[in-house]
């Protein structure tokens, strides 16, 4: 067995979520007096170091190993996080900013170049490096002004990256970690199905997305949420326990949720989000019971969970198999 790229590329995309630790802003539980307003039912408990997000949180995060928990259910932390992530969306990555400004020279300098084609073709001026210039620099800059949010949003959605809140099964896989394992087959459940939480599909796992868009932004969108869950189930033979695996499935927008719009108020609540701020698109992928997947371990570290693929896509996209 000869491993391609593709492989390690795909367990390596999981190590996205350590990005996220070092930008939260502190809250300090003791600053909140025992008078403070808290909504009237349960809410997650976020970790306030690493954005790990829980039902009912062990002692210290599973993820980053910090005591910083946070009860989102108080108004006054779920503010305060609300406005740390406001400041964020105003601060994009240098990394981002520069993909952007270069689909706004790409797709520019293509209108530009169409402009010049015109002008030249209808006899209005003779082809010269002015011409070019002026056009192709208008082009751009009209692109970048008026279209970098499109171009960003477009690009934000294409793949879950920097999640300000998350859930996956942990260890998260090494970045560097290589396929260590594999086997393909069907998904056969062994025990309740689970119910995806935005199409309302039985699955027995799912992985979900919340793009966040504020009105008049010129920066793209953010990732406010990333939550998967697994059932248990098993696959040629082996046993995987609930939770006991991650899923690397594309995740498409869901346009008609089953959820209606109080629930999808209460389900945003919850995670800290309030939907009154602007537009929260919703993502999701599920794995459905029986349907062949490939099951992938990383290599490191000790006792991560193991991947499941698609397995079609899986063997479209990687050539030595
Ligand atoms: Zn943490």
């Amino acid at each position: 067995m000869v491993w391609g790229g593709s492989s390690v590329n795909k367990i390596s995309h999981l190590s996205d979520h350590g990005t996220i630790a070092s930008r939260r802003s502190a809250i300090r539980p003791y600053q909140l007096g025992p008078t403070a307003s808290r909504e009237p039912f349960p809410c997650m408990t976020l970790c306030g170091d690493c954005g790990y997000l829980c039902a009912a949180p062990p002692t210290q995060c599973p993820s980053c190993t910090r005591k910083a928990w946070i009860d989102l259910g108080y108004t006054a932390y779920a503010e305060v996080l609300r406005a740390a992530e406001t400041e964020a969306r105003r601060h994009p990555p240098e990394a981002l900013k520069w993909r952007i400004r270069l689909a706004s020279l790409t797709t520019g300098g293509a209108i530009g170049l169409g402009g010049v084609a015109g002008v030249v073709l209808s006899g209005l001026a003779t082809l010269g490096a002015p011409l070019v210039i002026a056009l192709g620099a208008t082009a751009v800059g009209f692109t970048h002004v008026f279209g970098r949010h499109q171009l960003g949003r477009s690009i934000m959605s294409a793949k879950v990256t920097r999640p300000m809140r998350w859930h996956v099964p942990l260890p998260l896989a090494h970045p560097k970690a290589k396929p260590a394992a594999r086997v393909v087959g069907p998904v056969r459940p062994q025990g309740a199905l689970l119910r995806a939480p935005f199409s309302g599909r039985m699955c027995v796992g799912y992985d979900i997305g919340v793009l966040f868009d504020a009105p008049g932004d010129a920066w793209p969108p953010i990732w406010v949420l990333r939550e998967m869950h697994v059932a248990a189930f098993e696959i040629e033979g082996r046993e995987i326990a609930a939770d006991g695996a991650s899923l690397a499935l594309p995740i498409l927008p869901v346009l008609e949720p089953a959820m209606d719009h109080d629930r999808q108020v209460r389900f945003l609540r919850e995670r800290g989000l309030f939907s009154a701020d602007g537009q929260f698109d919703l993502f999701e992928a599920i794995v459905e019971p029986e349907q062949t997947h490939e099951l992938l371990w990383p290599s490191a570290p000790d006792g991560v969970p193991p991947v499941l693929h698609a397995a079609a896509h899986q063997r479209a996209k990687n050539p030595y198999r």
